[in-house]
């Protein structure tokens, strides 16, 4: 118990034989099973030990089917960006220096390039725009940022349709009033016109908001103005135009997965002058806030005392280069999140009905533990694109004399836990967000369980 150390362990000693005590006190233990109680001793200290220097944080496996669980850490890393965390976090880097010059340099030039390859010459239909983009802790900062940096002391103007809050106490309204900005709110709920827009502007106006709807759809009797559509009133009236874009996206959203979202490229080409998003979403990075916008934009928020306050660390830039360098090199199935949004239905067939058997084989009761394959659909989740399911196929599974929940709770107390769907009355298993590695875990799992 050397590497534990001294202290904690004299610790638990010391609670167990407390424990001890009081159980002998009040009777519990007695002079028939003392011997046992004190043989017990070195096991209960080991136990207690490990379960007090057990993490709190602990990798999970996620069979929701829900591939930006905003609970279980939204999107996971790449290989690449493990390695490139673990590379810089162990030693100094050259984070705010400029190996060229020996200058002091930003440390938002490590994605700069990155960035500008993706996103830096748009076309907003009056001819290539040049782009730059920063990186802030997350969207929620982004959005703070901007909306302080761009309209303090003035108005901004929202749809009443876009009056979002996206979660954890997120709220536009609440943000703006902290942004120290002024919302001025047009339209309805349902409906939204551009002449509802048109009709607010005044001389106190310093932006055009508009919000995605990341986690939620108006349907029905509905009227909101196209992107283009306020890029061209901002024009008129000069004044800039800032989407709330919050998914990420650098892909075609359409191509690879069928499903009917717009990107980031998509929005700068509009020509709206900011787009702001998540770097764990459907980009696939770290936890981040990225701003990409016009660059005198830019660098009026560079210049904003909040960024010092609000931006990100070297493990972060560490893990959104390596993130963006998988984009460069095509390398989709090297990113977690593209390679389960491609995944195709076929394969979480093949990989259920593989380990539907390999649980079948290894059973000691077959008929306790049922297992059925079916269709179903997958959620992209993480606020991103509420309307959007992909197909997939889950594996129910039901034990003899078990209700659902408790099956999900045994799951949960899984080392590593596995986490799961209950839709009436089963446990379902979408392997969609399950790494293929992870499959072995599940089988085990479950078949302890039908043991038991
Ligand atoms: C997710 C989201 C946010 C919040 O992003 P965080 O990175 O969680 O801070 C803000 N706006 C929109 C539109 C979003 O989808």
């Amino acid at each position: 118990m050397k590497q534990e150390g001294q202290e904690v362990v004299a610790e638990t000693i010391r609670s167990v034989l407390q424990d001890l005590r009081s159980q002998i006190v009040n009777g519990l233990i007695t002079q028939e099973n003392l011997k046992t109680a004190l043989a017990n001793v070195e096991t209960a200290v080991g136990h207690r030990l490990r379960c007090s220097l057990q993490y709190s944080l602990r990798s999970v496996i996620n069979a929701t089917g829900v591939i930006l669980h905003t609970n279980l850490g939204r999107a996971p890393l790449s290989p690449q960006a493990l390695d490139h965390i673990c590379e810089v976090a162990g030693s100094y880097s050259n984070l705010e220096l400029n190996l060229d010059t020996g200058d002091r340099g930003q440390r938002d030039m490590h994605v700069q390039n990155l960035f500008e390859r993706f996103l830096g010459r748009l076309d907003g239909g009056n001819g290539a725009r040049k782009m730059q983009t920063i990186v802030v802790n997350n969207c929620a900062a982004a959005v703070l940022i901007a909306l302080n940096t761009l309209a303090e002391g003035g108005t901004v103007i929202v749809s009443r349709g876009e009056l979002v809050e996206i979660g954890g106490s997120f709220r536009i309204p609440d943000v703006m009033a902290k942004s120290g900005s002024i919302l001025c709110e047009v339209g309805t709920t349902n409906r939204t016109s551009i002449r509802d827009y048109e009709r607010a502007i005044s001389q106190e106006t310093r932006l055009l908001l508009r919000v995605h709807r990341s986690n939620f759809a108006i349907v029905g009797f509905t009227q909101q103005p196209t992107l283009p559509e306020l890029v061209a009133l901002g024009r008129k009236h000069k004044i800039p135009v800032f989407e709330d874009q919050g998914n990420g996206s650098l892909v075609e959203l359409r191509d690879i997965a069928g499903v009917n979202e717009s990107n980031v490229a998509d929005s700068l080409r509009t020509g709206v002058d900011l787009v702001s998003y998540s770097g764990d979403k459907l980009l696939g990075g770290p936890q981040a806030g990225l701003l990409t916008g016009r660059t005198e934009l830019v660098k009026r928020i560079r210049t904003n005392p909040l960024f010092r306050a609000l931006r990100a660390d070297k493990l972060t830039y560490a893990a959104l280069e390596a993130t963006l360098l998988g984009y460069i090199r095509r390398d989709h199935p090297s990113l977690p999140i593209l390679r389960m949004l491609e995944t195709k239905p076929a394969e979480v067939l093949r990989r259920s009905e593989t380990l539907k058997e390999l649980i079948s084989g290894q059973t000691s009761r077959p008929g306790h533990l049922n297992l059925e394959i079916m269709e179903g659909r997958s959620l992209i989740g993480g606020g991103t694109a509420p309307t959007s399911s992909l197909p997939t196929y889950l594996l129910a599974v039901t034990v003899a004399g078990r209700s659902a929940d408790h099956l999900q709770k045994k799951l949960r107390e899984n080392d590593p836990p596995i986490i799961c769907r209950v839709e009436e009355g089963q446990v379902l298993l979408d392997l969609r967000t399950v790494s293929p590695e992870q499959d072995k875990a599940i089988a085990k799992s479950l078949v302890t369980l039908s043991a038991s």
